[in-house]
């Protein structure tokens, strides 16, 4: 039976790669810090298979107990503090945990593995994932972006990816890891946390529906976006795992919208119009914004034969759907 182990499972991804990496016979341990975290009884609750290790992207020791104690086969590393406004607020936090964590997980692999060097060809035997993000393209340099468009990051989660991401190469170059690294672009579902401006819309739309709250504010609302499905997403994390040779993809769907764009739908789908509902506010307005973010995934359609099934409409639908039915629910039981 292969084994995983999952850095950030408590998240969105962690959450669908694990459901995906379960149902594809995998023993999955997730990586979980602190004291009592609160995330851990709703992994118990929905993904009961899931095994659970103790670790810290900020603690060394802690990563290279958790690598010798579950032996895995395969390490993605999804943990990161993601959000890309909190990003200007902690920007040397985001730096230990966004990038130098990526580092420490690599580090984790060589140590416990003994690679020494690409001449050994010694490959580590454990296959390592490290999640990568157009935000590294920020000031975009070409339309649309591939493997090859240099990175202008425009905010410090977007500088420390681009850390994680090439520290993640010269591991792969320096010690022969078989390490890849996923360009994922946007995506989105469910389970995306409530403070990314996707799930923010889709929450307040169906807030509003059911009388609960009375208006939406946004920051800018013209930026173009790559929005996908987070359960396509994962499965091309699994793929480039299993490719025969290392290396990076970017990941997208080809298609772009406007932050504006996904208001109409979400609010659409309640039939409700998003401008009487939705007002800007400067708070939200990032110090430099990513103007246009649209993905040429064409080198992982072709080399791994990886293709999003799940349409940015049925995306927007799903993702209004569940929050309509989740606070109807929370709204009877407090009634
Ligand atoms: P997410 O929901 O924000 O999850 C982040 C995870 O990181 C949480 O499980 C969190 O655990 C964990 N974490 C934070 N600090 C940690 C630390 N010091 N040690 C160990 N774990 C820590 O993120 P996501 O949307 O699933 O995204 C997964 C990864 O893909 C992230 O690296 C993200 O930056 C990257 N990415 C995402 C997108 C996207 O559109 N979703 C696009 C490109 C790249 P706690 O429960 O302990 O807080």
């Amino acid at each position: 039976m292969p084994r995983a182990l999952i850095t950030g499972i408590t998240g969105q991804d962690g959450f669908y790669l694990s459901e995906h990496l379960l149902a594809q016979g995998y023993e999955v341990y997730g990586l979980i810090r602190g004291q009592a975290n609160p995330k851990l009884q709703i992994i118990e609750r929905t993904l009961p298979d899931v095994r659970i290790v103790e670790g810290d992207l900020l603690d060394q020791a802690s990563l290279m107990n958790a690598v010798q104690k579950v032996k895995p086969d395969e390490v993605y590393n999804l943990a990161a503090i993601s959000f890309v406004m909190l990003s200007w607020n902690q920007p040397e936090l985001t730096g230990e945990i966004t990038g130098l964590g990526a580092l420490r997980m690599l580090e984790a692999i060589r140590l416990t593995t003994g690679a020494s060097s690409s001449r050994s060809k010694s490959g580590a035997g454990i296959r390592f994932y490290q999640a990568s993000s157009s935000e590294m393209f920020g000031k975009v340099r070409e339309t649309p972006q591939s493997e090859t468009t240099p990175f202008h990051p425009r905010s410090p989660y977007g500088v420390a990816k681009a850390y994680a991401h090439y520290i993640t190469v010269n591991y792969r170059e320096s010690y022969g890891i078989h390490a890849c690294s996923g360009i994922l672009f946007n995506h989105e579902s469910p389970k995306r946390g409530p403070e990314f401006v996707s799930r923010k819309i889709t929450l307040a739309a169906a807030r509003i529906k059911l009388g609960l709250q009375k208006e939406l504010l946004l920051g800018d609302i013209e930026p173009r976006r790559d929005w996908g499905y987070a359960g396509d997403y994962v499965r091309a994390m699994h793929l480039m795992l299993k490719a025969k040779k290392p290396d990076d993809y970017v990941i997208g769907t080809g298609e772009t919208h406007q932050v504006k764009d996904f208001a109409r739908l979400a609010f659409g789908r309640l039939g409700l119009n998003w401008e009487d509902h939705v007002r800007t506010d400067p708070q939200f307005i990032r110090p430099a914004e990513v103007d246009l973010l649209i993905a040429d995934a064409s080198k992982a359609k072709k080399e791994l034969g990886w293709k999003p099934d799940v349409s940015f409409r049925q995306l927007v639908e799903m993702m209004v759907d569940a929050d309509l039915a989740q606070e109807s629910k929370l709204s009877a039981a407090s009634a």
